[in-house]
């Protein structure tokens, strides 16, 4: 299959090839902090079913279609979390209710009306709720990633209540990683995950840090527990390793679960593990989202690396030229996240204007998510800012993602280090 033939809709088309990357490309790119508050995007949606796993199932479900889910089991639950919260969910979907929460039901929904000052939306959950991501990697289509007509349809009523929540990218447009980078002679060929997995090493690693951010902001366990059921990742609360607040400051920081995060080990976290993970932690920040994802990838890779202990390498890649060393971290990079995913999806180039390009296929952290307005990959930001501090190359280069799949819906990300002026 031509990988410029994006859908049954839209075909893009066939430019003269060019051999280098034209600098206009830049002019896509986002800083790094983009203007209001991430949050200000994700519409509360209230769901309240005492069918667990089904819960769990809708909850990642709208965190994938850019909403901020709020999670309870009855309407007692949901009445208290909707006082506490400082949110007003503009909807609510309602599963299973025994017959004694019945009226408290009809009181939330009485009270949150009251407090709105219109009626709050009420859609019931369907029987069955689809598993699959609303954007996925079909193995038929190996270049790009495709919508489930069926996970897609599980949103077509709640779209039509709230038109401007809905998150399908209006048009095909002409992308870097399906059509100007194929062209470019870059040997940059787009290809999509086969396994859909990533280490479970790698997701305890990164689970433990955003527990250690929030932890070290005053969070509580309880909190911790709270955003997790929220965003479907109730199963994740297991695996946590809560900071013991005995330890020091530092080692909180550091945490002890070390190690190259390429270790070798089993391939047994869905993809779509991570990106809800991803929305769990900006959720915990509000007022700053993505500053608080970009911290979250800095300390986390900075805890790996710390794990690795390997100061002598370290050391030396310091001594090396600026342009050695960088090729050295990028190969370092790129190498131990395709471990991560048993495949090889992240690749690097030099650029003619001495700059870097990094592409991440089928990228962890925003895979299966939606149509978006802006870059979200600020946790890879932090994880390359925190490999140069490492190497000790933090003052000559700047790390921008040019294109998000948030964007583009096409599953890739391609992120530009450009030497600092
Ligand atoms: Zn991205």
């Amino acid at each position: 299959m031509d990988p410029k033939q994006r859908n049954a809709s839209g075909t893009h088309s066939t430019q003269s090839r060019i051999s280098t990357l034209p600098r206009e490309i830049y002019a896509l790119s986002s800083p790094a902090w983009v203007g209001a508050a991430l949050l200000e995007q994700y519409t509360p949606i209230l769901v309240v079913d005492a069918h667990t796993m089904r819960a769990q199932r809708v909850a990642r479900l709208l965190t994938l279609a850019g909403y901020r889910p709020i999670v309870a089991t009855s309407p007692v639950e949901a009445f208290t979390r909707c006082l506490r919260g400082s949110w007003e969910p503009e909807a609510a979907l309602i599963g299973a209710v025994d017959q004694a929460n019945r009226l408290p039901l009809t009181r939330m929904v009485e009270h949150l009306a009251k407090r709105r000052g219109r009626e709050l939306p009420i859609l019931a959950l369907p029987a069955f709720v689809p598993e699959l991501a609303p954007l996925h990697a079909d193995p038929a289509i190996p270049y790009f990633h495709t919508s489930s007509p069926t996970s897609v349809a599980f949103f077509e009523e709640l779209w039509r209540l709230l038109p401007q929540t809905r998150a399908l990218l209006p048009e095909p447009e002409r992308t870097l990683a399906l059509d100007v980078l194929p062209e470019s002679g870059l040997n940059l060929i787009p290809r999509t995950s086969q396994r859909l997995r990533s280490s479970r090493r790698h997701f305890q690693l990164t689970l433990n840090a955003a527990a250690r951010l929030l932890a070290s902001q005053g969070r509580s366990f309880a909190q911790w527990r709270t955003l997790l059921n929220d965003v479907g990742l109730a199963h994740a609360v297991a695996l946590t390793r809560w900071p013991d607040p005995s330890t020091s400051v530092n080692e909180r920081k550091m945490g002890d679960d070390g190690g190259k995060i390429g270790d070798a080990d089993d391939l047994v976290v869905p993809a779509v593990d991570l990106t809800c993970l991803n929305q769990a932690v900006a959720f915990s920040a509000p007022e700053h989202p993505q500053q608080q994802l970009y911290l979250w990838g800095y300390q986390g890779t900075e805890a790996s690396l710390h794990g690795q202990r390997s100061s002598v390498a370290q050391r030396a890649v310091r001594l090396l030229p600026r342009d050695r060393a960088m090729q050295i971290m990028l190969n370092g990079f790129t190498r131990e996240l395709d471990t991560v995913r048993g495949e090889a999806l992240h690749h690097w180039r030099l650029q003619p204007d001495g700059s870097y390009l990094l592409v991440h296929y089928s990228n962890l952290y925003v895979y299966g998510r939606m149509w978006g307005r802006e870059p979200a990959c600020q946790v890879w930001l932090g994880a390359l800012d925190a490999t140069l501090h490492y190497v000790g190359q933090e003052n000559n280069w700047q790390v921008r993602e040019l294109e998000c799949s948030c964007q583009t819906q096409t599953g890739h990300c391609v992120f530009a280090l450009r030497p600092r002026t």
